[in-house]
């Protein structure tokens, strides 16, 4: 049986009735709780179904599909423990049995979340409510994936988490920034007002396989542009930094901060401390694919942080000494080989 639901945004409640089966462990024990992962059908958001599946759970999923694809999840479907629900978060939802919900459901790329920025602050603050209302309902903790954009342009570096950051609040990346900011604050309340058990984690510039080809993020346009043989575009000078972290390294770090006891909320840096400048990142991309592609110069988009490296002292402290273990060029690899596969 494939355990696909199709829930519209405006029957949400829809979710009390769906038949789900009550299962055993290995043990034999019943356990009808299932982990909801919001914005499920997204690059980040699928590889944490993958794992959590792996790991035994049961699984709700839930997407309205805005960023994310089908495609990401298709294979999940098949398992009878794994169910697809289309929801828009910034709907209330008012789904039983919840033991732990993750927060992901947000558009992520510039161009996407720029593209209508009232909807994207709607779902940043509106679905991290309604997410954190659920939570509370349920008893459950809910980890929030929040964002290094909530330290904007720092004047600080590397980054730890006691810097309040330097954001535009009037600018085109405010709607991300400010409702991821305003995303973190409704956590701290809930916590501080009700004993929501909370996770709040500020993830930098993460990449790997099942980014969307048109996500228009660096690591993406460099890995499609140079495989095509097209012009490489680097907005600026190409001297502006990034760390990236391959989305192995996240999803271990996620599963260890909601394993954390009830008085760690964060918020936590997770992110690769392995800073590049964007032009250094071009010429690995172009090296690797070994790709005839000219690296050309667009404008520096508005806001467009020159520095960002996260300091991730607390994540090892607080997560067994996490750290991440996929270097940038093996984590390039195995990106370029997905984008390969899926070009051809
Ligand atoms: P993504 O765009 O691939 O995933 C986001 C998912 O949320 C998509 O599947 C999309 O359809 C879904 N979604 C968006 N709005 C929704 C809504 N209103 N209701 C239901 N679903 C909705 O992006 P990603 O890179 O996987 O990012 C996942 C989360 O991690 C986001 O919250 C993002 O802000 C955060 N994050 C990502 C990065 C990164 O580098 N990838 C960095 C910082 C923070
Ligand atoms: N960037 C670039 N060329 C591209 C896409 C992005 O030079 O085709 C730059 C962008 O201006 C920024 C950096 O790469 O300085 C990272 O951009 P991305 O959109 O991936 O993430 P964010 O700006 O949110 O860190």
């Amino acid at each position: 049986t494939i355990n696909v639901v199709y829930l519209h945004q405006k029957s949400s409640k829809l979710g009390n009735q769906l038949n789900f089966k009550a299962r055993k462990d290995m043990n034999g024990h019943v356990d009808d709780t299932r982990v909801l992962v919001a914005g499920g059908a997204g690059f980040i958001g699928s590889h944490l179904c993958d794992r959590l599946i792996n790991e035994g759970h049961r699984v709700l999923c839930i997407d309205n599909l805005y960023t994310g694809r089908m495609d990401n999840v298709q294979h999940l479907l098949e398992s009878p423990r794994f169910t697809y629900a289309i929801h828009d978060v910034t709907a209330p939802m008012s789904y039983d049995d919840i033991s732990l919900i993750f927060n992901l459901a947000c558009p992520a790329s510039p161009i996407h979340y720029q593209k209508d920025a009232i909807y994207t602050t709607r779902t940043a603050v509106v679905g991290t409510l309604n997410l954190l209302e659920l939570a509370k309902a349920n008893h459950c903790p809910i980890l929030q994936a929040s964002t290094s954009e909530v330290y904007g342009d720092p004047l600080f570096h590397p980054q730890t988490e006691d810097y309040y950051g330097n954001v535009n609040p009037v600018g085109i990346r405010s709607c991300f920034d400010e409702g991821k900011r305003s995303s973190e604050s409704l956590c701290m309340d809930y916590h501080r007002q009700y004993g929501v058990n909370v996770k709040v984690i500020r993830i930098f510039n993460t990449y790997g396989p099942r980014m969307a080809e048109n996500d228009g993020r660096v690591v993406s346009n460099f890995i499609t542009q140079a495989l095509s043989g097209k012009d490489i575009t680097i907005y600026g000078d190409g001297s502006q930094t990034r760390s990236f972290q391959y989305v192995d390294d996240l999803i271990e770090a996620m599963m260890r901060v909601v394993k954390t006891d009830n008085n760690f909320t964060g918020p936590v840096n997770l992110g690769n401390p392995n800073e590049i400048t964007i032009k250094t990142l071009a010429e690995m991309v172009i090296t690797l694919t070994h790709s005839h592609s000219q690296i050309i110069s667009r404008p520096l988009p508005e806001n467009d942080p020159r520095r960002r490296c996260p300091d991730i002292s607390l994540a090892a402290q607080q997560l067994c000494g996490w750290k991440p273990n996929v270097n940038i060029a093996e984590g390039l690899s195995k990106t370029i080989e997905y984008f390969r596969k899926k070009c051809l």
